[in-house]
């Protein structure tokens, strides 16, 4: 069972961001941007890319860990976008 995609859905997620308003997947089927594992996010994904607020959605939706498709990636692929960012941690000498 899928998350609804609460942008793509016309609603607001949580937090402050002027960017959603643009966003073209108010204007699309929200299920692309929410889909049941297994099915394919190429259709949402080219969508976002043409999307003008892909940026701040991408930074929005990786701060919060959100399901579903947001500024042009999936939830695996902000998944591995986070975990290259998290620093390494060393043992102490
Ligand atoms: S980048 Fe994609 S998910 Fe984000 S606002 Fe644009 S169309 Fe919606």
């Amino acid at each position: 069972m899928s998350t609804t995609h609460a942008l793509a859905a016309g609603t607001q997620p949580a937090g402050d961001a002027s960017w959603r308003e643009l966003g073209l997947c108010r204007q699309t089927d929200p299920d692309l941007f929410s889909p049941e594992e297994g099915d394919s996010t190429a259709e949402a994904r080219r969508i976002c890319f043409a999307c003008k607020v892909r940026k701040p959605c991408l930074d929005w939706a990786l701060e919060r860990g959100e399901p579903g498709v947001w500024g042009g990636t999936s939830a695996s692929q902000r998944k591995a976008i986070r975990r290259s960012r998290t620093p390494i941690r060393r043992a102490a000498a």
